[in-house]
């Protein structure tokens, strides 16, 4: 008889966004025809930039070509995009090389993924608030789960302490969704503590483009010692919009190794083993956005992002609201005014001022009495929204 993996019997419901569907729905079914202003959304809303557009054009006229068409691509990833994202690292300092790189379909997939690299007996840290998909993954396969609570007074970034007992730990810097960033001290104090104790970190790193701040960490590898405790794991999705059209990337020191393995040789077997690589044409798109003109273009799109946060933090500021993100993250993480719930705070600005974002509450326990906005959103609706906010806020 088949035994059904009992593991997705402990998923908790994924409500959160379910419900702010289903409230959003009755409030439209009450007042049609209303306009909302949507501050939750963690999808991206500007197109892919020139130079990737033209890269994806020219790729699919290469498969019409015998001589330039490209049938499986290699598990690990293209050479040339391997390459690319290495000599990225490299042009920021950062020693990486093309064999370290493995490409992805996105970060989702490999947050998950790489979990077949470690004994089932290994259990996973997660500091939360946390995006859903660390705890998920983590149940599905089996893992125990070791919640960190990170709080206002550790500015969302707690410090590691020697009697946690995890052999894994999940790190999100720029994190989602409270947009506050390890700065480089603390980071590395993860990073001893874990080869203190031979864990191993997997940080992901999906909002690095976002941080402005020159002396913060964009990379866990910028950091003395992460090469032998960490694995990390990247996307294209927010830093050029390919959220749609799906490319990661993951690096994977060679030094990193437990018990006489190393982890980079294990992964290129699971690669050519549960994959046949990313398509060529998306690849190719991808390489584009590390060209001089691919990053001077995707930093444009980046710019209206950061003009959104801008305008919802002055809002803050002008109220007194205390938050965290919003200058090296898109999104702004606030606690609920007036002591209000997540989801009082929720129902509040969507029936008074028609704005829309997400109750931090569904991000974990300790993400109840804060807010997430997002700066994804149209910037003539983040003004507005914004302007809403000062006056309803105010009064
Ligand atoms: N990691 C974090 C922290 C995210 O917020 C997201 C998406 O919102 C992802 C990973 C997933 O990225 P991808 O689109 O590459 O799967």
């Amino acid at each position: 008889m088949i035994i059904p993996n009992r593991n997705y019997a402990q998923l908790k419901d994924s409500y959160l966004f379910y419900r702010i569907a289903q409230k959003t729905k009755a409030y439209l079914e009450e007042h049609p025809g209303t306009y909302l202003y949507r501050m939750g959304i963690g999808d991206v809303s500007l197109p892919l930039c020139s130079a990737v557009i033209r890269a994806l054009h020219e790729a699919v006229d290469d498969q019409a070509v015998k001589e330039r068409f490209h049938g499986y691509m290699p598990e690990c990833g293209a050479p040339f995009l391997r390459e690319a994202v290495a000599s990225h690292y490299r042009s920021r300092g950062v020693g990486v090389t093309a064999d370290e790189v493995f490409i992805s379909s996105g970060a989702s997939d490999e947050l998950g993924d790489i979990l077949d690299l470690f004994d089932r007996s290994c259990g996973a840290m997660i500091i939360e608030p946390a995006y859903p998909a660390y705890v998920d993954a983590s149940v599905i396969a089996g893992r125990k789960i070791v919640p960190v609570p990170a709080t206002e007074e550790n500015g969302f970034l707690p410090e590691p302490d020697e009697d946690l007992e995890a052999d894994l730990l999940y790190l999100c810097s720029p994190n989602n969704p409270t947009g506050a960033v390890f700065p480089r001290e603390k980071l590395h104090k993860w990073v001893d503590w874990a080869n203190r104790r031979g864990a191993v970190i997997l940080f992901d790193a999906a909002y690095e483009a976002f941080i402005e701040e020159e002396n913060l960490p964009r990379s866990i590898f910028e950091i003395e010692g992460a090469k032998t405790c960490a694995i990390e794991i990247c996307s294209l999705s927010k830093t050029a919009g390919f959220t749609g059209t799906r490319l990661g990337y993951t690096v994977i020191p060679e030094e990193l190794e437990r018990g006489g393995m190393r982890f980079n040789d294990m992964w290129v077997r699971n690669r050519t083993t549960k994959t046949n690589g990313v398509s060529y044409i998306i690849q190719k798109g991808g390489a584009a956005v590390f060209t001089k003109e691919g990053q001077e273009q995707i930093r444009e799109n980046i710019r209206v992002y950061k003009n959104n946060a801008r305008v919802l933090m002055d809002a803050f500021d002008r109220l007194g609201i205390w938050y965290t993100g919003g200058k090296n993250a898109p999104y702004l993480w606030i606690r609920c005014p007036g002591y209000m719930g997540s989801w009082e705070f929720f129902d509040y600005l969507l029936e008074k001022i028609q704005v829309i974002g997400t109750p931090g509450e569904g991000f974990g326990a300790c993400g109840e009495g804060y807010f997430r906005f997002s700066t994804f959103g149209d910037p003539d609706d983040t003004k507005e929204a914004a302007s809403r906010i000062l006056d309803l806020l105010s009064q």
